[in-house]
């Protein structure tokens, strides 16, 4: 489908606009001017089914939480220098959801922020600069949070304070020796940093490794490596930016996959559904001395709209009943991209968690040569037959399926027949 003149000067304006370091989804970029619940419409008044936005993780512009937000700014937005309700029960509520160690949360606007502060009290009440972070991960964009991000490619800043580790990999790891073979290379990338006079402050991850190509199982395998960070006198750092907020079905959290307490949790994406709102939760002895030295004050963080926002998406979560539906729905939709996949040598793998799915493209099935290009036709297809999917991945090989968790079983039956579509097309 040829782009409708207008789209094509707007891209030309945004070009000049917003200059060169945006991108846009697909060969064809999608012009959207309206979403609700799963689903999106362009201009032309054509439906996209949206699998990938985990953001409005309760379903766009769900009604509950556009009236809280509306409601709330109606009344007041202030910043967190006055007494308010809001931020002080939505952080209760937040930390009733994590294990009793977690005593304190903070509240930023992005995901990159959440990292950011995480990271400056880590070092601050640590008195040590070093962290690790897996090989292709991504953890945000300012400046510090960059050098955490090396998935963001060749402007992203290097410091000898930050070592690599080899995230997990389901096709050349066999699951049992998952969690030893992390520890082992988070040992080494500590050795060579304390070879440099440089001490371990964290290991910070994301629970299922988002963008490292999403390897949620097997279950537990995270704790050989936050036992060691932490006998060796560092801390670990759940980023929750994606797998949290009932994302993986079973929970609240990524973390209690692997049956763990963090020292801090990182939070942001769907926790306004679309609404900036973002957060640390941190054992209070971490920032017990940075509180006490350190003022601490966020503009945006914590505004009683932004509270207003986080408090109905967790109403949203428990009313509709999401963990069951990511579960429930997310394990179906699973079984059925496996069994359309089953046999195939393009496809090496289909994995996942809840209703956040990956399908692994690959030359052939033996060698497991990532297949980047093979996945770029399967988006690009799937977006012409009106299914939102994308690829991530250090090969962008890894088909990334993440819808809203309101996702129906009909409607996931939508996305198998698209993906069918596009295996058949070439
Ligand atoms: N951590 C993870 C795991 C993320 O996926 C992201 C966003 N993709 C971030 C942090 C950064 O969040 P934000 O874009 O809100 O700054």
């Amino acid at each position: 489908a040829d782009l409708v003149p207008d789209d094509a000067a707007l891209i030309e304006r945004r070009k000049n606009a917003l200059g060169p370091a945006y991108r846009l989804f697909y060969e064809e970029p999608l012009h959207l001017v309206r979403g609700e619940g799963v689903w999106l419409w362009d201009g032309q008044g054509r439906k996209y089914l949206d699998a990938y936005n985990n953001v409005v993780s309760v379903g766009h512009c769900h009604p509950k939480v556009v009236e809280a937000i509306t409601a709330q700014a109606q009344v007041l937005n202030t910043h967190t220098r006055y007494l308010h309700e809001g931020p002080v029960a939505y952080a209760e509520r937040l930390l009733a959801t994590m294990p009793d160690a977690l005593g304190h949360v903070m509240f930023t606007c992005t995901g990159s922020e959440a990292n950011d502060l995480a990271l400056r009290i880590a070092r601050s009440s640590l008195g040590r600069e070093g962290v690790i972070v897996t090989r292709h991960a991504y953890h945000g964009v300012t400046e510090a949070v960059s050098e955490l991000s090396p998935s963001l490619g060749r402007f992203v800043p290097r410091s000898a304070r930050v070592r690599l580790v080899d995230g997990p990999d389901a096709l050349r790891i066999p699951p049992e020796e998952q969690g030893a073979r992390l520890a082992a290379d988070l040992a080494r990338a500590i050795g060579e940093m304390r070879a440099d006079g440089i001490e371990p402050a964290a290991f910070i991850c994301d629970t299922v490794f988002s963008s490292d190509g999403l390897y949620p199982d097997p279950k537990g395998f995270l704790q050989p490596a936050v036992d060691l960070i932490r006998a060796e006198g560092g801390i670990f750092i759940a980023d929750e930016v994606q797998p949290g907020f009932a994302r993986t079905g079973e929970a609240w959290w990524g973390f209690q996959r692997h049956g763990l307490a963090p020292d801090m949790v990182t939070m942001g994406k769907p926790m306004g559904n679309g609404f900036p709102v973002s957060g640390v939760a941190m054992r209070p002895g971490l920032v017990a001395e940075f509180g006490a030295g350190a003022r601490y004050f966020n503009t945006f963080g914590g505004n009683p709209v932004a509270c207003a926002a986080g408090m109905a998406v967790m109403d949203v979560i428990e009313d509709e009943g999401l963990h069951e539906n990511a579960r429930k729905v997310g394990g179906a939709l699973k079984a059925a991209l496996a069994d359309l996949c089953a046999g195939r040598d393009d496809i090496a793998d289909v994995r996942g968690a809840g209703l956040f799915i990956a399908v692994e493209c690959v030359r052939d099935r033996d060698g497991a040569a990532p297949d980047g290009a093979r996945a770029a036709f399967i988006v690009n297809h799937m977006r012409r037959n009106g299914v939102l999917i994308s690829a991530t991945g250090p090969g962008g090989n890894i088909l990334k399926i993440r819808p809203p968790l309101v996702l129906r079983e009909d409607e996931a039956a939508i996305l198998v027949d698209a993906l069918k579509a596009a295996l058949l097309a070439g």
